[in-house]
């Protein structure tokens, strides 16, 4: 009797599937949607991880940057680690010259793995928009998009990731450079349904999550006071995809750790407000799958 009544497994999966998030009308404006939504939500400070203590056994260890803004050269070195992770914005106009040193940059990292997305500055890795960008920041020609892509994607510790996913030691991870639009930059979609579209293509139950711009209320928190993350990103990760780790960087003076008390948020932004790269590396470990 027990068994019959317990649901058949394909009737749980198409349940799962179902979970489709909404798209209000206040998507549009951030800083009222999450006003309407704070007292319903759990927003923790969360203090980062200190980068001496030692990872355990069968663990494996997260480093976040993001935002280096072709200053690399001023950073102090990086706490070790397993996993390099930088959530865009590693340039100022995605210049060549500017690519190239970032990709030295990487070369040089003792780190077994780094995980890359590109950001809104990053302008000559979003190949579908680079032709209608280019002159307007000042590039002098059209750069080849594929081919920069590929000088960085192509290092052997690298992944790129693009709407796409990859997995280290059993640990599932997603990579999206999207934002909200934000003076047309690079990776720029109007909010609601076209960003919801990206994050529909974020498998359920992925452990971490990265993606360029903050989800709404975390992080997001503009020197102006007002807000700048995605409501449909929020809603996807609490209601869909419920990652162990949510890493992005975008608004730098939202730097810092909170959690909803499922997903912890890091605002890894290594430049803060006035570009200056003085933000530590954020560092958290995770069991090996
Ligand atoms: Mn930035
Ligand atoms: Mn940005």
């Amino acid at each position: 009797m027990l068994i019959a009544s317990r649901p058949a497994p394909n009737k749980i999966m198409a349940t799962v599937a179902a979970v489709k998030i909404s798209v209000p009308s206040d998507s549009v404006d951030p800083t009222n949607a999450w006003d309407r939504r704070k007292v319903k939500q759990k927003v923790t400070k969360v203090t980062p991880k200190s980068h001496k203590e030692k990872k355990k056994e069968g663990h494996t260890r997260f480093v976040c940057i993001s935002d280096t803004h072709s200053k690399t050269r001023h950073l102090k070195a990086l706490p070790e680690g397993d996993v390099l992770m930088h959530a865009g914005d590693f340039s100022n106009v995605g210049l060549p010259l500017d690519i190239e040193r970032f990709c030295e940059f990487l070369k040089a990292q003792p780190h077994p793995n780094k995980v890359v997305i590109a950001g809104n500055h990053d302008l000559t890795f979003d190949t579908a928009h680079y032709d209608q960008l280019y002159r307007r920041f000042g590039h002098p020609e059209m750069y080849n998009s594929e081919e920069i892509k590929a000088s960085l994607a192509n290092i052997p510790s690298v992944t790129y990731l693009e709407d796409a996913g990859t997995t280290i030691n059993g640990i599932s991870i997603w990579g999206s450079p999207w934002q909200p639009e934000f003076c047309d930059w690079a990776f720029n979609l109007p909010r609601g349904q076209p960003c919801l579209d990206k994050w529909d293509l974020i498998p359920a139950g992925v452990d971490v999550l990265m993606t360029h711009g903050p989800p709404l209320g975390h992080g997001d928190l503009c020197q102006s006071g007002l807000r700048a993350g995605c409501l449909q990103l929020l809603d996807t990760i609490q209601q869909r995809v419920k990652p162990l780790y949510h890493i992005f960087g975008h608004i730098h003076e939202g730097y810092g750790v909170t959690t909803d008390g499922h997903t912890t948020y890091v605002n890894a932004s290594t430049c803060n407000y006035s570009y200056r790269p003085i933000n530590e590396p954020i560092v958290f470990d995770l069991p090996n799958k």
